[in-house]
């Protein structure tokens, strides 16, 4: 059986980003931009006023008291350039108003005094104070942000100072849901006895919306020769992904790589040294890929985590993509791993700077209820030594 980091550079070599697309500048948050955002323009684009003031000449202003006679007409932002300062002048400027020519420093309102045309100052000003100079915080033709990286609001705001709607980003990896299992009713429903209500499928389903990525859901998909091959065949129409929960193990009704195979997909990998989630199937036909996940809800969540939000983020062009890892000191000793790579559900806090995680104690794959309090995953690899408390251990962010 193949191990966590073979599984990965699997899904590495078989997932490639779509096709780049330019879209409106609000739509992007969140997106991965696929081309650096050059800057058009200096920012600030022309020598303004940092403050309510007054546009000043050094010269002019080097002993306090001395009366300077005032423009008449005041500057305000989005004024257009005012004609030069002139010797023994002071012009009125508001925050953001673009200033005269040779204005070597700004003097702050609340430090001037106005006398019947004229204005007296009780300040010397450092050269160039309250002045912001054009281009000081971009330069045209800089590079404001990079490719590869995600938008955040900050980005949106350099690219709109940029000139820069729309950006050049990769697409959202389009993903369906397909629950399979007769066992299955949707949360609506009472179960008869033998029956149980769909977790997986709505869970998938918020896992990926949580992320960005649109999610459809498909109706129940029973254990049979039907249903099955009716959902590879629709596969790839809509969407890129398949994600199905089910289906995939050793039992006699764990029919899916077997249908989907015959439905001309190729099997990448079924079953990884992972625990909880050792039944796993990747797959692939053409552009449409194909996650078996188990059935067992901690299964599930964990394969998600691990597998398919890594091959997302690569399909939207992340380029670290899958969840964040950090290192963590342990808050109790932690048993000795066990033949296969496993990931335990824990409690990731942060003390002072200090990341301290605390392992929870699961009933097993099917309890979901103690996966549901947990917000990391220890990674515990395949025959690891028992940890005392304290030791460092490695955790997936959930
Ligand atoms: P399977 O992977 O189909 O063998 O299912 C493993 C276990 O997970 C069984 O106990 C199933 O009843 C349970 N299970 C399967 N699908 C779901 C689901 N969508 N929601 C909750 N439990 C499920
Ligand atoms: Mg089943």
């Amino acid at each position: 059986m193949i191990s966590v980091e073979e599984a990965l550079s699997i899904i590495a070599a078989n997932v490639v980003p779509g096709q780049v697309e330019r879209i409106p500048l609000e739509e992007s948050l969140e997106r991965v931009l696929a081309r650096d955002v050059v800057s058009d323009t200096d920012w600030p684009p022309f020598q303004t006023s940092a403050m309510d003031g007054y546009a000043v000449r050094l010269a002019d202003v080097s002993r306090p008291g001395e009366p300077l006679l005032e423009r008449s007409e005041p500057v305000a932002a989005g004024d257009s350039l005012p004609g030069p300062l002139h010797p023994g002048e002071a012009v009125r400027v508001m925050t953001g108003a673009p200033l005269p020519d040779a204005t070597e420093a700004v003097i702050p309102v609340e430090r001037a005094r106005r006398e019947e045309g004229h204005v007296i100052f009780e300040t010397v000003p450092a050269p160039g104070a309250h002045i912001r100079r054009r281009g000081e915080s971009i330069r045209q033709g800089s590079r404001v942000v990079c490719a590869g990286q995600r938008v955040r609001p900050a980005d949106i705001a350099l690219a709109a100072l940029a000139g820069a709607d729309k950006l050049t980003v990769f697409p959202r990896p389009r993903v369906v849901i397909a629950a399979t299992g007769n066992e299955l009713v949707p949360a609506g429903e009472k179960p008869r006895p033998g029956q149980i209500r769909d977790s997986n499928g709505p869970m998938l389903v918020s896992l990926c919306r949580a992320r960005g990525w649109p999610a459809a859901e498909r109706r129940l998909v029973a254990d049979e020769a039907t249903d099955i091959p009716a959902l590879f065949d629709s596969a790839g129409k809509e969407e890129e992904v398949l994600v199905t929960s089910g289906g995939v193990s050793a039992g006699d009704f764990d029919l899916l790589p077997g249908i989907a195979r015959r439905r001309g997909f190729e099997i990448l990998f079924h079953g990884v040294s992972i625990r909880p989630g050792k039944p796993i199937a990747f797959a692939r036909r053409g552009g449409t890929l194909w996650f078996g996940l188990p059935g067992n809800p901690v299964s599930s969540s964990v394969c998600f985590h691990l597998f398919v939000r890594f091959a997302l983020g690569r399909l939207e062009g992340d380029p670290s993509p899958g969840a964040p890892r950090v290192a963590a000191h342990l808050e109790r000793d932690l048993p000795p791993g066990g033949a296969r790579e496993t990931y335990r559900d824990a409690i990731l806090t942060n003390a002072g700077g200090v990341e301290r995680v605390e392992p929870l104690t699961s009933a097993g794959s099917h309890d979901i209820a103690t996966h549901a309090s947990a917000n990391a995953l220890i990674r515990i690899p395949a025959n690891a030594e028992p940890q005392a408390a304290g030791s460092k251990v490695e955790c997936v962010l959930l």
